[in-house]
């Protein structure tokens, strides 16, 4: 048992990692005399707990390899996969946690995927729209989705190529159910175009915002509810009022709030063929077309078109 103790040891250390030889014992001996696992699974299992504590990847232990597989993003579905990607970052979010350092959007040819770059992670921060090369980054299943995470482990160049993000159309027939707030005359930040909550941005703070429409619809079509989100210029078409107009509604009756009421007046409980790209939960509306308006063939063609996606 020591001896095993030694070698795990030894191998962190191979690697620069010093795990105090007593925790190793401790955990090994704990499995094996107290749960009665078999030696050589109790190693494994220890060796396992250790490389995932310290964010190394196992093909870096096992083969002393640091070199993870060159990956499409489409091809991302094994969690707990170490991969290497070429990819753009498509957008930032708002970051919510303070054990994280950035956290967005990745997209290379085949589609687009979350990420997190915990703040273990030591190159420097990434650009929106710029390409890069990330290494050894770990594949992450949440909650039936896959996500990657960058750690301790992982590392970044900056790529000269421009790489064109590909992403997945789907059309989702159904109800609009609700529009939710958020929606309707809105304003952004002339910095980032984040939308502002109460006159002020996330990053920026109290800003002169700029104003803008737009929809956060949710639209049901009996078996799941999609979460959509639909743009200035195909809002005004829905609802027929422009951002001129809603400005003045607003200024009319000293509320923003009465352009979300009208457009809900104006769009609940209607039937639309949405068709978009899926970017997380949010279908990111291109066309939005009254169902009733769509000759039969052309839905069926749409809807077998969805389901190849
Ligand atoms: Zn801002």
């Amino acid at each position: 048992m020591k001896e095993i103790s030694q070698e795990i040891h030894r191998k962190f250390q191979e690697l620069g990692v010093e795990i105090p030889l007593e925790d190793i014992e401790d955990r090994l001996d704990k499995m094996v005399s107290k749960f009665k696992v078999p030696k050589e699974e109790a190693r494994r299992s220890v060796v396992n707990y250790f490389l995932k504590e310290h964010s190394i990847p196992k093909n870096q232990f096992y083969t002393g390899q640091s070199e993870s597989p060159l990956m499409k993003i489409s091809e991302l579905n094994v969690d707990g996969k170490w991969v290497n990607i070429k990819g753009k970052v498509v957008q930032l979010w708002e970051n919510t946690h303070e054990s994280i350092s950035q956290v967005g959007l990745i997209g290379d040819e085949t589609g687009t995927i979350k990420f997190t770059k915990w703040g273990s992670a030591e190159f420097p921060e990434v650009v929106e729209g710029q390409n890069y090369y990330f290494k050894n980054v770990v594949v992450n299943e949440w909650n039936g989705k896959f996500q990657l995470n960058m750690n301790k482990s992982s590392s970044v160049e900056q790529l000269d190529e421009d790489i064109t993000v590909g992403t997945s159309t789907i059309t989702f027939i159904g109800a609009l159910v609700d529009i939710q707030s958020g929606s309707g005359l809105i304003k952004r930040c002339p910095q980032c175009n984040r939308a502002l909550t109460k006159g002020a941005c996330m990053e920026h703070g109290k800003v002169d915002g700029v104003y803008d429409l737009r929809i956060k619809a949710v639209l049901d079509d009996g078996v799941t509810a999609q979460d959509a989100i639909i743009k200035r210029d195909l809002a005004e078409e829905m609802t027929g009022l422009t951002l001129e107009s809603a400005i003045s509604l607003a200024a009319d009756a000293l509320d923003q709030g009465v352009v979300l009421e009208e457009m809900k007046k104006l769009l609940v409980g209607k039937y639309y063929t949405a068709t978009g790209s899926r970017v997380e939960r949010y279908l990111l509306v291109d066309s939005m077309v009254p169902k009733s308006t769509i000759d039969p063939q052309e839905l069926d063609e749409l809807i077998a078109a969805s389901e190849v996606v």
